[in-house]
């Protein structure tokens, strides 16, 4: 899988500190976008070595905010061809797609093959026997979920979205063999519904999965106090690595790899 961007919360994505594009999976003969925010498209296709979009199967939003879901409606337009394929499989809340204020346009929501909407305790076929489950999250009164990948014969792993920290987590996800987790701040911030890097770091330290990435780096690309923050993170047990805008994670092997340069030929270093 491949971070398309790493950035996350209102300024970081104003500012485009980083990109807030979201990730992209290949997993099990699988392929697609979660969470395609602002730019996302435009980064898929300039990413190096090529995604190509019109081969994505699925899209996926773990919530409606913007920083998550604005390329939603392009993403679907490349993944039926312009809409004249009907294909692809849609995964997003009910309060993406229904309501007043969908972020998923109702145009959009017609060029989909199939749209799905996650449910605790649910699982979401994708095809391939690639299966996924749905983590209920809890995020500032919109519907939200975690997902979790699973394919017999392969390592599972998950992610972690926007949420406050739940203590149903630490069973949910302890058979993921890599964690993708949001986390904004240093240190928990009680009235907000974010994790923390303090709080992810106790959280795998319980479960303690191969490998995990922290991304949605908010407050830690904006603020002069985290400075720091996003060293030495890893746990006795799990290699804990800060998500960098095209760093590749090799869901064999859990190698992860850095990309140190941008344009036609990119170079990835292993962490
Ligand atoms: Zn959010």
């Amino acid at each position: 899988m491949k971070y398309i961007g790493t950035s996350g919360g209102r300024f970081s994505m104003i500012r485009q500190l980083r990109s807030t594009g979201g990730l992209w999976f290949r997993y099990g003969g699988v392929q697609g976008v979660i969470d395609p925010g602002p730019g996302s498209l435009a980064h898929i296709c300039a990413a190096r070595p090529a995604l190509e979009i019109a081969s994505a199967d699925v899209v996926m939003l773990t919530h409606k905010h913007i920083d998550h879901s604005t390329d939603v409606n392009v993403v679907v337009e490349g993944i039926t061809h312009g809409g004249f394929d009907p294909r692809g499989i849609l995964v997003a809340p009910d309060d993406a797609l229904r309501g007043s204020d969908p972020v998923v346009l109702k145009y959009t929501q017609k060029r989909i093959l199939k749209t799905k909407i996650p449910e605790e305790g649910g699982t979401i076929d994708l095809g391939s026997g690639v299966a996924v489950e749905p983590v209920i999250h809890l995020h500032h009164g919109v519907d939200c979920f975690g997902y979790i990948f699973r394919k017999e014969g392969l390592n599972c792993w998950g992610i972690i979205s926007d949420s406050r920290m739940m203590p149903y987590f630490r069973q949910r996800y302890s058979s993921c063999a890599f964690l993708s987790i949001n986390a904004t701040f240093p240190d928990k911030k009680p009235r907000l519904d974010h994790i923390s890097i303090a709080e992810a770091r106790e959280l795998l330290s319980k479960i303690h999965p191969k490998t995990a990435v922290l991304t949605h780096l908010g407050a830690m690309l904006t603020s002069g106090e985290c400075a720091g923050c996003l060293k030495d993170l890893d746990t006795p047990e799990t290699k804990v690595v800060p998500a960098t805008d095209g760093m590749v994670v090799d869901l064999d092997s859990f190698k992860v790899y850095e990309q140190r340069a941008c344009g036609q030929n990119p170079e990835y270093a292993e962490l």
